[in-house]
């Protein structure tokens, strides 16, 4: 028999004999959880509709242009290839078929014996969906992109009219006014990395204009920024912000986006860029299942993260709506259990507690009591070199969070290219204050 003959019947034969574990999303809780598969007996399916996996928490450093879209990311084939009991596909989930358990793709469906749904979030223009096409949210790469275009391009057509003297002062103002809505982590992240762009890496770029001169607002709806984050860390990263020259602007709606700006009590601003970062939806997985999910669409999962009436399915991450006890970084039990926040780590710790489940129950052991969360805290980063860490038994600010921050960001980092090239590009932009993608595209 041939090498290739060999692989085929050996596939076949799993097919046929193993559980099918089919996984819908390759992002931090489908990732993790096929990787905890590795060496089970049973036949994965990995589905995404994008070929790679995203490093979302550096995603802003793309959008500005200080990292490149291959250094945070990888091809989910290649990040898998070792895996021998898994099967990588690129393909749209449009929903599931649960009495005949097979998940729908556009041209073919895909039977399961076990389902995780780790479909994540879409960004909430709340019942405003046409401000998305002036104010992108960013999700993926190519808003990652979309966004770096914006922004430069904003630069370039302020330097043309003053280069060329077409324009009054007011309209080179509009053009030089980014305005972010939301100021959670990706609103802070964003809004203190445009300020230093500006400040910084694009000072001495342009004759006409004066790029420092740019204004970054960002409008909350909530009192205070970072409104997930201890007060006393919101009150800093506000302060620091300030020291950034963002304008800061609390418990302010913004009630109209369009092509000038922004209405945000009451009042225009005059803006060309405006950035979405104000909240987010579920994936329409909920229902595909025809489940029971909360005000954000999120799936009401049970404490073993399957949904109600179909222990067969699971779902994990941003689009599961999961409250359970955690334990922090010295062992200590929670009281109370809590809904898990939006972020990679309950996605993670999820994604391998159910296959961990998985595994029981194919081997027919008892298997695990309930998920609990290993709550390791959270980080947000306000500029190049300050960030906010709260630990949960200790708060503090400034070079020494940011330096958590970055050691744990390289760890997460998926492969060992990436973590090298981002150090570099790391270590480079701190020595030099210069961003390296600016190249617009065509
Ligand atoms: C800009 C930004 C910055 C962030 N920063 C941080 C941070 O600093 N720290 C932190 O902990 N968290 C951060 N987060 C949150 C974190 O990224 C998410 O909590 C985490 O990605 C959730 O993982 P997930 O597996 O649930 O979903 P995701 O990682 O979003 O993965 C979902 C996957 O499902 C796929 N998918 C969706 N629909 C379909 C479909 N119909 N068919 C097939 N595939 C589909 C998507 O392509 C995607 O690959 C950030 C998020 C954003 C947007």
């Amino acid at each position: 028999m041939t090498e290739a003959e060999k692989t085929h019947s050996y596939k076949e034969e799993r097919a046929l004999t193993r559980p099918r574990v089919v996984i819908v999303g390759g992002g931090f809780g489908g990732l993790y959880a096929a990787r905890a598969l590795a060496g089970a007996p049973v036949s994965v399916t990995l589905i995404d509709k994008r070929n790679y996996h995203l490093f979302r928490p550096l995603l802003y450093q793309a959008a500005t242009g200080l990292l490149s879209a291959d250094e945070i990311s990888g091809p989910l084939r290649s990040i898998l290839s070792r895996q021998n009991n898994i099967d990588v596909l690129l393909g749209e989930v449009t929903g599931v078929d649960t009495q005949k358990r097979v998940v729908r793709l556009e041209q073919h469906d895909v039977p399961y014996d076990f389902l995780i749904l780790a479909t994540g979030v879409q960004y909430n223009y709340f019942g405003h969906d046409e401000w998305s096409r002036i104010a992108p949210g960013l999700v993926s790469l190519s808003d990652a992109d979309r966004i770096r275009a914006k922004v430069l391009l904003a630069f370039e057509r302020a330097e043309e009219l003053a280069a060329l003297e077409l324009a009054q002062t007011t309209s080179i103002q509009k053009l030089l006014t980014f305005v972010l809505v939301g100021a959670g982590t990706v609103g802070v992240e964003m809004a203190s990395t445009l300020a230093e762009m500006s400040r910084m890496a694009l000072a001495h770029d342009f004759h006409h204009i004066d790029a420092r001169s740019a204004r970054i607002l960002l409008y909350e709806a909530a009192a205070r920024v970072l409104p997930s984050y201890p007060e006393v860390l919101s009150t800093k990263a506000q302060r620091h912000l300030e020291q950034l020259d963002v304008k800061v602007y609390t418990s302010t709606r913004v009630t109209s986006i369009d092509a000038d700006g922004i209405i945000a009590n009451g009042q225009r601003v005059p803006a060309a860029t405006v950035l979405w970062a104000a909240g987010v939806l579920a994936s329409p997985a909920g229902r595909w299942i025809n489940s029971a999910t909360d005000k954000s669409g999120r799936i009401i999962v049970n404490s073993d993260l399957s949904v109600p009436d179909h222990p067969e399915i699971f779902a994990i991450g941003d689009t599961a709506h999961v409250v359970a006890h955690s334990r922090n970084l010295l062992g200590i039990k929670s009281n109370e259990p809590m809904l898990m926040p939006g972020v990679a780590q309950p996605a993670i710790q999820e994604g391998r507690y159910v296959a961990r489940l998985i595994r029981y129950r194919v081997a027919g052991t008892k298997p695990p009591g309930p998920f609990w969360y290993w709550d390791k805290g959270d980080l947000a980063i306000v500029g190049r070199t300050y960030a906010v860490a709260d630990l949960r038994f200790l708060r503090f600010s400034g070079f020494p969070a940011w330096l958590i921050w970055a050691v744990v960001h390289i760890y997460f980092l998926i492969g060992f290219a990436n973590r090298f090239f981002v150090l570099v590009q790391w270590g480079l932009a701190f020595l030099t204050k210069r961003r390296r993608v600016r190249v617009l595209p065509e």
